[in-house]
């Protein structure tokens, strides 16, 4: 059902609750709100529904950090993009929201406004949130937006998700996550982590919340190169119409006639028990409601989570340059010459994090790392597209699909895949900061978390986190991931509501 919170209500909230969660980062005035949207469109679906933004997407009205010190007091001149057609639609922009620094996170611990904190136990009965070993994240990088949906701060809000940080966030909160296909919404105005990945996402209570949203806000956009144009576009929702037409649905609930693939490469060893029994319950369920469940592999799924560290880095460090002190951001005062502000503004600028990444990145494009492993890391992502390709009933529209690409004999095939969204339900706070060991193994370890959202990102697919069930020990939520082929983002939304 569609969300009826009103921006006051949410507003109030804000003010009782953000000390304790640490949702929001900014927060919009009052007059603000009370004032008449500027450029109000003739239509407008999102009437007055209270909306938060991550922090890396532009607003003229409130600051723009990415939760880092490089960008403490920025103000963009424009909004971006998706923030014009929420307006114009009516929405009202409540705050905009806590992430890990420029994204770079599972856990949204490492922000320079301080770690987001999971709302789950506090909603019910305000338990203290102050002892980091029973504390539980709230996920990252889109931790502010999950925790603002979860507690009821904002109907909608949105995400960005490069490898995950949408999705995951969703699950350790148990709200809904969906990351739409890559360049099916503007990314103008978006900060960018590693632009082949970055999409803009969205989450909410329900799929209805979050679809409202979307169809305001999934539009061509001249000023991104890599929105979809306008007549593949439209290609796709013939397609999609026509998939709808051929299946017969009846009831609301009923699934006969959808084939779901469960790959079973997401089987994997650091998967909790609590998750596969969910996932398990997960697939009965669907099977309970008509649903065909179809076994299926994805052979190349192990290489995703390296292909994605090195993919994401090496792009991350270049989009990070611009970072240089001179045009906007931190401008180092201690700088001794003129030379150094470059290198001083960016020491002091950028947290421990961000600094691992970009010297990772930088390292993987450099020559000899860039054979060994920048380009297997490319054709590792290539491997990946084509295994999805192998088992999704509908084409891609971006690549041929003739048995020479597909590699010969084609496998069963399925409309959507269903896996989990994490492999575990959120850790504690404590668990997730990274430990003091000289070889920073904490820091890599906490990389496995991707290890379920990271495959659809490469092959640009759009994939959401519905909640699905509880965990038995800690009562924490978890999440499962439905995948679906590249551009079937409303046959998705469609499909997931009927399950949720
Ligand atoms: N956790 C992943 C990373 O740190 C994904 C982040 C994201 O999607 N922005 O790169």
């Amino acid at each position: 059902s569609l969300s009826t919170l009103t921006w006051t209500d949410c507003l109030d909230r804000i003010y009782a609750h953000n000390d304790k969660i640490n949702a929001f980062v900014s927060i919009q005035d009052k007059a603000v709100l009370d004032s008449p949207n500027k450029q109000l469109g003739e239509d407008t679906p999102l009437n007055n529904m209270p909306i938060a933004v991550k922090d890396n997407f532009c607003t003229s009205t409130l600051p723009t950090t990415c939760g880092s010190n490089m960008l403490k007091d920025f103000m963009s001149p424009y909004d971006a993009t998706v923030v014009d057609l929420m307006s114009q639609a009516g929405a009202k922009l409540i705050g905009k929201t806590n992430m890990d620094e420029f994204g770079m996170g599972s856990a949204n611990i490492y922000s320079d406004s301080g770690a987001v904190k999971n709302p789950w136990d506090y909603k019910s009965n305000h338990t203290a949130l102050d002892d980091p070993s029973l504390v539980r994240v709230a996920g990252g990088s889109s931790g502010g937006s999950a925790a603002a949906v979860a507690m009821n701060m904002c109907s909608v809000a949105l995400g960005s998700d490069t490898g995950g940080s949408v999705r995951l966030p969703a699950a350790y909160c148990g709200v809904v996550g969906f990351k739409p296909s890559y360049g099916q919404i503007s990314r103008t105005g978006l900060v960018a982590y590693a632009n082949s990945l970055d999409t803009v996402g969205l989450l909410g209570q329900s799929v209805q919340d979050i679809s409202t949203v979307y169809n305001v806000i999934s539009r061509y956009d001249e000023k991104d190169p890599t929105s979809i144009p306008v007549d593949l576009r439209t290609k796709i929702v013939d397609q999609e119409n026509e998939l709808f037409q051929n299946w017969q649905v009846s009831a609301s609930g009923d699934l006969s006639g959808l084939r779901v693939g469960i790959p079973n490469e997401y089987y994997v060893d650091q998967l909790s028990s609590e998750v596969l029994d969910t996932w398990r319950n997960g697939i009965q369920s669907l099977r309970d409601r008509g649903a065909s469940i179809v076994p299926v592999s994805l052979l190349h799924t192990k290489y995703a989570l390296p292909a994605y560290y090195i993919i994401a880095l090496a792009e991350a460090s270049s989009n990070l340059a611009r970072f240089d002190g001179v045009r906007y951001g931190h401008h180092s005062q201690n700088a001794s010459g003129t030379d150094l502000i470059y290198a001083d503004t960016r020491a002091e600028g950028f947290g421990s994090e961000v600094q691992r990444r970009i010297l990772l990145g930088t390292h993987v494009l450099t020559a000899g790392t860039y054979e060994s492993h920048f380009l297997p890391a490319q054709q590792a992502r290539r491997m990946i597209v084509n295994d999805f390709n192998k088992v999704f009933l509908p084409k891609n529209n971006l690549i041929r699909n003739d048995t020479a690409t597909l590699g010969g004999d084609v496998p069963q095939q399925v409309h959507v895949l269903l896996t989990p969204s994490s492999i575990s339900t959120a850790p504690t706070l404590q668990d997730s900061l990274p430990t003091q060991s000289k070889d920073n193994h904490g820091v890599v370890d906490a990389y496995v978390n991707d290890v379920m959202t990271v495959p659809a990102s490469l092959a640009g697919l759009p994939a959401i986190t519905i909640p699905f069930g509880r965990s038995a020990t800690n009562g924490y939520p978890i999440g499962l991931q439905l995948i679906g082929q590249y551009g079937y983002d409303r046959f998705l939304l469609d499909i997931s509501a009927r399950i949720e």
